[in-house]
């Protein structure tokens, strides 16, 4: 314990020498901030200053071993980490599908080339991942995937599309499943590769959504060519290599949403409902709507405290299991029921898309309450985890 102490001594003193200033008060607590990669732009150089300073001290995956750009830290002094980054008011150096699903993947099943070669490139920032899973005949029927690998020599020739792949025009590398066995039962003949985006007969269109903005596109590979040390685990094993990594997003996704909410953003209920609705002696007038608030609140707090608890129990490198399920269903309603009810708050000054007549927090809760739709797909659908859990936790029939 009294190490711990000194720990957060030394990590305060660091902050306070190091962490810019004008990144005081990004807290980066959802999908927004440094994915860093190739592409990457900075329109505040603070930004790139803080990731090459976190990276160094390996802060930017800080429970990953040392000699692969890791900090080498334990679950607590992680813990401890975070809490103060969180007290300082500065926002995560790096986030992004490396550190958070192919980079605990490869920890997992990568041979040591692999990870010598990829995750310091991880840990600080110079690649950034994409996920090649679904496809248009493949959703929630994973399994069911037609992308071909064929071998030639020392490589596969893949051939195929993806699609749905967030920021696949962003991104420099994807981890990506294919059939290398047309042959065997579906699950069995899958296997889980890893190609940078140059690669020739690489292409990417991005999908323009009804908003305007394109985060998914559309990934074409035609006659591309991967060498077979690319290859994850053994050929015809990516489908137990492809759930681990699901397991890892799915916690992030519960992460990222429903954490978030018992973090910090459904305390700004307070803040909207002074400014939208009648108070009575300090006392939101409105009982039915108060009464909401309080529930999300409490759910937020426990769900919070749940998944606190349950990280505390796993063991450093533990891979989460289908507890993961769980937390995505929970994490991701709760976070549209947080939208909901600061929709109801703020009224129809919440349903605008553009002009004058909303301000930036109204278009921002707009966006956000829009977005949280997809939370229930993204990772899984909430019907393909209620199977999950049916099947794997509660041990029911088919
Ligand atoms: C924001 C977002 C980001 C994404 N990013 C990526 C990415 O980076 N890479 C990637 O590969 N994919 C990505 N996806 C795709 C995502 O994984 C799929 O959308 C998801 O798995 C569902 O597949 P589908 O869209 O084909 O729907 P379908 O599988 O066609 O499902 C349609 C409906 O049928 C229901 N359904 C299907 N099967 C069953 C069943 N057995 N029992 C009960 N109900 C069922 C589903 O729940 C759903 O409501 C992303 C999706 C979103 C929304």
């Amino acid at each position: 314990m009294a190490d711990l102490e000194s720990f957060r001594e030394d990590v305060r003193q660091w902050l306070a020498a190091n962490a810019p200033k004008s990144l005081v008060g990004m807290t980066g607590g959802d999908l927004e901030g440094n994915w860093g990669g190739r592409k990457a732009t900075y329109p505040n150089p603070d930004m790139k200053r803080w990731l090459e300073l976190c990276a160094a001290r390996g802060f930017t995956a800080p429970e990953w071993p040392r000699e692969y750009g890791g900090g080498g830290l334990s679950r607590e002094e992680t813990k401890v980490l975070r809490q103060e980054l969180a007290r300082a008011k500065l926002p995560p150096p790096l986030i992004g599908f490396g550190l958070t699903m192919i980079g605990p993947t490869l920890l997992m099943f990568g041979d040591e080339e692999q990870k010598k070669e990829h995750l310091p490139k991880i840990c600080r920032g110079e690649i950034r991942w994409c996920q090649g899973y679904s496809e248009p005949g493949a959703g929630s029927d994973l399994a069911g995937l037609q992308t071909r690998a064929v071998l030639d020599g020392d490589h596969y020739i893949l051939n195929g599309q993806k699609i749905w792949t967030s920021y696949a025009d962003l991104c420099d590398w994807q981890f990506c499943l294919v059939r290398t066995d047309p042959n065997a039962k579906k699950q069995e003949g899958i296997s889980f590769i890893l190609f940078d985006m140059e690669t020739p007969g690489v292409s990417v269109k991005p999908i323009k959504l009804i908003s305007g903005s394109s985060p998914f596109c559309e990934t074409f590979l035609t006659d591309v060519r991967v060498p077979v040390k690319n290859v994850v685990s053994k050929v015809n094993n990516g489908w137990t290599v492809a759930k681990a990594l699901l397991a890892h997003e799915r916690t992030m996704i519960a992460d990222a949403f429903g954490s978030a909410a018992g973090g910090g953003k459904s305390r700004g209920f307070t803040a909207l409902a002074r400014d939208y609705l009648d108070f009575e002696d300090g006392t939101l007038a409105d009982a039915s709507l108060r009464h909401r608030i309080a529930q999300v609140e409490m759910d937020a707090r426990a769900f919070l405290l749940t998944t606190q608890r349950a990280r505390d129990a796993a063991k450093a490198g533990h891979a989460p299991g289908t507890e993961s399920s769980i937390f995505k269903v929970y994490g991701t309603e709760l976070n549209q029921r947080r939208l909901e009810v600061m929709l109801s708050i703020a009224g129809p000054q919440a349903l605008g898309w553009e002009g004058a007549g909303f301000d930036e927090r109204e278009l921002d809760l707009t966006r956000q309450w829009l977005r949280s739709r997809a939370n229930t797909i993204e990772g899984g659908t909430s019907e393909v985890q209620l199977n999950i859990i049916a099947k794997r936790v509660l041990g029911l029939p088919d």
